[in-house]
């Protein structure tokens, strides 16, 4: 087969990156994109990177993806991302899982879809199937058949420590060529709690004068250590008002008292990997 395989955002620290929490995921997508290429290589496909890492804004890169991906004649584009907003900080024993993402629910890509989706349940990952979207530059602008592999939640618990890159390279390798691969990989290794820190998160705009606006009422209110993280879900760009961020769990949920004492409602905990 001929493929085009990227991995989704700019890279961490730059930009329209991914969004963040247990990984980042523009590194996740990254370094299973670079797992796909090595296995799709190993067994003798056409295979081109697609990656953009130098994208100016969330529609820079697409546009930049969707020129790469249409400068090759191919079986079929991969675009790989991790998904976000499980928001399972401590693990409740269930992964929230594997999603794949195509512009029509038929053909090449679709049945792609479905075998990507079987394969990453087998490695013990829930299965929320094939989801079709139009909306997607990515999927929409691209001239082969075209699929987007949510690998699994970047934000629950239970999917980063079950996550291993070569083990989620190799299920959609097999999806994609409907076969099979003999190939060890390493086990996973769960986070390990000493590099959890805890972020009160007072909201997420898609709108940045609303970010910035919450940002100076809460610096305003007395809340130290207030800032933005902006990501990209959706190829659209949020922002993230962070309320400070915490080693001790005990110390964020003090934080999502005091802003409630102070009419911020809805602030919530979410854990990341320093
Ligand atoms: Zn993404």
């Amino acid at each position: 087969m001929n493929l085009n395989i990227h991995a989704g955002h700019n890279p961490d620290g730059k930009v329209a990156c991914g969004a963040i929490g247990l990984i980042k995921e523009s590194t996740g997508n990254r370094d299973v994109k670079n797992d796909l290429i090595d296995i799709l290589k190993e067994e003798n496909n056409t295979v081109y990177d697609c990656t953009v890492d130098n994208g100016t804004s969330a529609s820079d890169v697409i546009n930049k993806i969707v020129a790469k991906c249409n400068a090759h004649s191919v079986d079929l584009d991969v675009s790989i991302h991790f998904n976000f907003g499980a928001n399972d900080k401590n693990g409740n024993g269930n992964t929230t899982g594997v999603e794949v993402l195509v512009y029509k629910m038929s053909g090449p890509a679709y049945e792609a879809a479905v075998r990507i989706c079987k394969e990453i349940e087998a490695l013990g990952y829930k299965n929320r199937g094939v989801k079709q979207r139009t909306d997607l530059g990515v999927l929409k602008n691209t001239k082969a058949p075209a699929l987007l592999v949510e690998c699994c939640f970047v934000d629950d618990k239970d999917d980063i420590d079950l996550y291993n890159s070569k083990s989620m390279a190799k299920a959609i390798a097999q999806g994609i060529l409907n076969k099979q691969i003999s190939l060890s990989v390493p086990a996973s290794t769960p986070v390990p709690e000493s590099e959890v820190f805890y972020r009160a998160i007072s909201g997420s705009f898609n709108n940045k004068n609303y970010a910035n606006d919450r940002k100076a009422k809460l610096d305003k209110d007395g809340f130290s250590g207030v800032f933005l993280e902006a990501f990209v879900k959706d190829e659209t760009t949020w922002y993230r008002v962070i309320a400070g961020s915490f080693k001790d769990k005990i110390n964020a949920e003090q934080r999502i008292k005091d802003l409630s004492a102070k009419g911020y409602d809805g602030g919530f905990i979410a854990a990341f990997r320093k």
